[in-house]
Order: C-alpha cells, then structure tokens, then sequence
C-alpha cells in the first residue's frame, strides 16, 4: 500500500479473481430440465390454495415472528424434537451460511470429502473458512482411514482443528448414502459439528435423525426444495442441540426469515401424503432410468437420490451433454469437475421427461 493510499477505503471485493467463480448450472433453454435436482411436478393445488387464502391474514406492515416459533413448533412436531432443536432458514444453503459464520471463520477450518456438494466448500470460502478436502475412494465412499489422514491434515493445517466436517447423505452427487458406521465414525472422532446435509434423505432407505438427541455435535440439514416441490419458496433447516441452534440464531440476520414463508413451511407440512406419493413416483422413475442406462451399456452410480451420476464410457462426456441439449434434454455436465472427468449427472423427472432423456441419449451414444 503507498502511502496515499493510506486512510482510503478498499474498493475490490476480497474475492476478485477467486479460482472458483460459483455454483451455477447453466441455464440453458431446453424442454427437458433435468440439471437441478428439482421435483418435476408442482406442489398440489389444494397447497397453492391454502396459501393464497392464508396471505390476507398476515400483518404484512410488521415484521415477521423472528423465531418462527409457530414454523419451528410444527417442524419439531413433524420430527418428534423440541422446537429449540430447529432452526429454520432460506434454504439449507442459507443454514450452511450460518453455520460457518457461526462456527467457522478466519483462523478456523472446515472439511469435506470430494466429490461432494459443492457449496459446502464454496460457502466455507466465503465466510473465510479453510477448507480440508478429504478424497472418496473409487466407490465414492469414505475409507476410515481417509477418513483420519483429513482429520489429521486439517489439524496441522494452520487453522486448529476443523470446527465443521461435512458429510452428505445421499451425497450430492453421487447419490450414495453415507454409511452408518461413517457416520458414527465421524460423531465419535471429529472434534467439532459434524453436519449431514440430508437434502434428499426422502429419496434413501434411512436417514440420520435418531441420533441428534444422543450426540450434540451432530446437525442435520433438510430442505423443501426438493421432496416438498418448493424450491422457489427457499426453506429449509437444521435439526440440532438447542445450543447450536442458538448459536445459529446468533449467526442469523434479524428477520431472516419472511411471514408468507413461515406460513407456506407450515401449511406444506399438512400435505406429506402427496409428498410422499411425489416420491414413490420419482423412486420408480429413478428404476426405470438406471435399467435404461445399463441398457445403454453405461455404467451409474446406484443412486438412492432423485438423480443419477453415469459415465458415459467411451463418449466424450461433454460432447454427449451437447448432443442432449441439441435434442432439448438439459442434464448437468460434471466432466470438468475434478475427480468426474467422464461423467453427467440427471435428476430424476416425470415419466415422459424421463423417457425423452432416455430416447436422447440412446441417439448420442447408439
Ligand atoms: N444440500 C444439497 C446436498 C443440495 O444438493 C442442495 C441443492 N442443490 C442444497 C443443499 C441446497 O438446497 P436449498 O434449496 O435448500 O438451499
């Protein structure tokens, strides 16, 4: 700094010339949209209607209920845990934020075990958080022993140690569940929060729940973004001890949390039947385009998620991305990722979206 500029005010963002610009799947205009994993069909109309009838009566001139006691109650009520155990956001990727500024931030350090969702990592960046990337092995799950040498490299890392380990159950994206004894491995061994962003658990055979009542340290992420079919609405939470949930509240801006929001996470939770049916669908879906690609001779990831990671074998895989979006199927191109060279990743659609893929990608690669 010269002299002059001494006492001025810094212009430049700190994060001018970052190496990674963002989270963003590009948005290209296609017909068949299976690159977010978004649900293919809305919420029910019957919700929609609640809703709107819902809208007249909220004190539209006052401030939301900051605690979003009400939401909370019924969301605890949902999971059978106090409300002071949740804490609610927008979006799981708003939760994430609070952690880290909760939990992480300059001289403290988070890890991650790659490939995983991206914006735990990214979002630990912004907060200044450091980041220990931890591998998957070759089945994309985590050897105990990886699991350790992370642990080990995060505390001689410079920042202590890691105040966050992320784990992602299904992991996005490979759609895996992360195995019991993982979790439990990590409850018992990491020093600070283990948080398991369970975005997709719906779509699994289990989920880690049961366990936040008897391990402080752990949190778990949900969304209605995704099973609930509301992700424009942005919500989402954390289920964790009363004191994390504290904390979050201490890390959150006031209000965060809008009035028509808190009312539409309440009124969503009286349709989890058709949530449920939602989700048998995709189930299904999810069979029909697993056997679809084995057809194919591709080889996939055995997804317990609403998406599904295939290589695309000899292919190059971002010549069979073109090849998808010219045939107006949009899929996400993860072949520039590190560790997914040769790989795309769909979301499970409707039935015909489903089919288009299909019928598109047998012309790519036939
Ligand atoms: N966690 C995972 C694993 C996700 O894939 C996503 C969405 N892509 C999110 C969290 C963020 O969800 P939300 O819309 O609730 O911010």
């Amino acid at each position: 700094m010269s002299p002059a500029d001494v006492g001025r005010p810094r212009r430049e963002p700190r994060f001018a010339g970052a190496p990674w610009t963002g989270y963003h799947s590009p948005q290209v205009e296609a017909a068949v949209r299976l690159n977010t994993n978004e649900a293919p069909e809305p919420p029910p109309p019957e919700f929609v209607a609640a809703l709107a009838a819902a809208i007249p009566g909220i004190d539209l001139n006052r401030y939301p209920d900051r605690r979003a006691r009400r939401l909370r109650a019924a969301l605890a009520g949902q999971h059978h845990v106090g409300a002071d155990q949740i804490f609610c956001a927008n979006g799981s990727n708003e939760v994430i934020q609070s952690l880290l500024v909760a939990y992480g931030g300059p001289g403290r350090c988070c890890v991650v075990f790659e490939p995983t969702y991206a914006l735990h990592s990214h979002i630990a960046r912004l907060t200044a958080t450091a980041v220990v990337e931890g591998e998957r092995n070759q089945g994309y799950l985590i050897d105990p022993a990886e699991f350790d040498r992370a642990l080990a490299r995060a505390a001689t890392s410079g920042e202590g140690e890691p105040a966050v380990v992320f784990l992602c159950s299904p992991n996005n994206p490979t759609g895996l569940v992360e195995p019991d004894a993982t979790v439990e491995a990590a409850l018992a061994r990491a020093p600070g929060l283990v948080v398991v962003d369970e975005a997709y658990v719906q779509f699994a055979p289990r989920s880690v729940l049961d366990l936040v009542g008897s391990h402080p340290n752990l949190v778990v992420l949900r969304t209605f973004s995704k099973t609930w079919s509301l992700a424009a609405l942005r919500l989402g939470y954390a289920i964790g001890a009363p004191e994390v949930v504290e904390a979050l509240f201490q890390a959150a801006l006031p209000y965060h949390v809008d009035a028509v929001k808190q009312e539409a996470g309440i009124l969503a939770l009286g349709f989890t039947e058709q949530m449920d049916a939602r989700v048998a669908r995709l189930v299904a879906g999810r069979a029909r385009v697993l056997a679809g690609l084995a057809v194919l001779g591709l080889e996939a990831v055995p997804s317990e998620s609403n998406f599904v990671l295939f290589s695309t074998g000899d292919h190059d895989a971002h010549a069979v991305w073109e090849g998808l979006v010219a045939r107006s199927v949009l899929v996400r191109d993860l072949s520039g990722w590190p560790r997914l060279a040769g790989h795309l990743r769909v979301t499970i659609g409707t039935p015909e979206e489903n089919d288009a893929f299909l019928a598109a990608l047998a012309e790519v690669v036939g």
